[in-house]
């Protein structure tokens, strides 16, 4: 619209009153022309949960300077990328200087050598090469895939769950009004102690995508090969989709829980799986993750899904960062996979630093329950008496420890607090002795 600009080209010379009058004009004209919003940005409940957590750990410090904060809140990967994989970027950064290792585009599907280092690392007799799509992270995959089944399709996902999968629904028009924090058109499945973290599928509408995190964030749990089993069956039975979000597979620790989907019969006609280096190699900055989508997952009318998602990749995305993906190489290759369970063993003895300061007496005395299978980076675990926000501004208080609420994840979070193990040692250490004297 030409409002904003004629502004800016008032010419010099023109006087107050012919100002004021132009401003008048150009106001209706504002109001008149511009375009609608997309009402789906109107209808997105209260922002986003993290953003709302930075806002009260920013407010506490500035009405309490001397405080120390520590974060156990948001999921961010803090131990430096291993010398074998920041060696092998670097090294692919420089070429790219130089005639002989100059590239530009690449496919946009990814380099085929990591496509088939992910296909025979991950997937060996599960899925090929050419079904594992390279991308800048789960979250984007996440918000590219809703743009396959459009506005009119039915959406279903565990309670508690990532905010990505119900916020990218309700942007894409798939959701309906909000109501007390949840959207007509959803089905939210509760994952609770009750139900041992496996919803009840049986409120699913047929034809619905269903959003699946194993091991769960925030819940940590980490879905059985029976559980799976029902879910794979349930979809196939119904016509689902299930997108199933295997982030932190890597975090699995448990000998015969699933690692993805596909080890599951029947998953390659109902599911797409959305995975990630973030977590597991600490490239939530560098961005790399990838999608496997089978081609015998097919549409009502018979077209495989795979020929849209290479359309979306090859025309909404244009292919992963190349230096991005030489480190995704050199993570996946035998010194890389050896250094990741380094690291992720190293969040995992925080993990237990977490649990064990929670079975502390203070928190026994008012029933704290502690759910964390050491199967994830997360221990969820809740307050008898407390909401969350209470529990979590109570935490900030005492202890000068930030976590993230559970009712932010959804309404079966609520007096559930969710404690990330993302951290040094050292402030994790000092996080669990501050825990300790939490006055409950
Ligand atoms: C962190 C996280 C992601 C995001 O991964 P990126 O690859 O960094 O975009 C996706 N899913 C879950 C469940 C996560 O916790």
């Amino acid at each position: 619209m030409n409002g904003a600009n004629a502004s800016r080209i008032l010419p010099d010379n023109m006087d107050c009153c012919q100002t004021v009058l132009l401003h008048i004009a150009l106001c209706f004209a504002t109001m008149t022309d511009m375009i609608q919003r997309n009402s789906g940005f109107s209808r997105l409940a209260a922002g986003y949960l993290f953003p709302e957590v930075a806002r009260r750990s920013r407010e506490y410090v500035a009405s309490h300077p001397d405080a120390c904060l520590i974060s156990l809140g948001i999921g961010n990967t803090t131990e430096p990328l291993t010398p074998h994989i920041s060696n092998a970027m670097a090294d692919y950064a420089r070429a790219l200087g130089t005639a002989e290792g100059y590239s530009g585009y690449g496919d946009e599907q990814g380099l085929p050598a990591l496509r088939a280092k992910i296909a025979e690392t991950f997937y060996s007799g599960m899925a090929d090469a050419d079904e594992v799509f390279i991308s800048d992270g789960a979250k984007c995959d996440i918000a590219r895939i809703q743009t396959l089944f459009g506005s009119g399709v039915h959406v279903a996902v565990q309670d508690p769950a990532y905010p990505v999968y119900v916020d990218g629904s309700v942007l894409v028009g798939a959701a309906g009004e909000a109501r007390d924090g949840t959207y007509s058109g959803i089905t939210y499945l509760p994952c609770t102690p009750q139900n041992s973290f496996f919803p009840d599928l049986t409120a699913v509408p047929d034809n619905s995508i269903i959003y699946f995190c194993s091991p769960n964030n925030p819940t940590g749990y980490a879905s059985t090969k029976d559980e799976l089993q029902q879910l794979v069956n349930f979809a196939n039975e119904h016509g689902c989709i299930v997108v199933f979000d295997a982030a932190y597979a890597q975090f699995i620790r448990t000998s015969g829980l699933p690692k993805t989907i596909f080890e599951i019969a029947g998953a390659r006609t109902c599911a797409v799986e959305i995975n990630s280096f973030s977590k597991p190699a600490g490239f939530t900055g560098v961005r790399l993750g990838w999608s496997v989508v089978p081609k015998t997952l097919l549409y009502a009318d018979g077209t495989p899904v795979i020929k849209d998602w290479a359309r979306v990749m090859t025309t909404l995305f244009n292919g992963a960062s190349n230096i991005a993906q030489a480190g995704g190489l050199a993570a996946l290759d035998s010194e890389g996979l050896a250094e990741m369970k380094k690291t992720i063993d190293y969040y995992l003895e925080n993990v237990r630093l977490i649990h064990a300061a929670l079975e502390g007496s203070n928190f026994k005395a008012c029933g704290t329950e502690i759910y964390s299978t050491g199967n994830s980076p997360y221990v969820w675990a809740r307050f008898p008496g407390f909401t969350s926000w209470s529990i979590f501004d109570k935490i900030l208080d005492e202890c000068r420890v930030v976590t993230t609420p559970g009712s932010g994840f959804g309404a079966a979070g609520e007096s559930f607090v969710r404690f990330s193990a993302f951290g040094h040692h050292s402030a994790v250490q000092e996080a669990c002795e501050r825990l300790a004297l939490l006055k409950l």
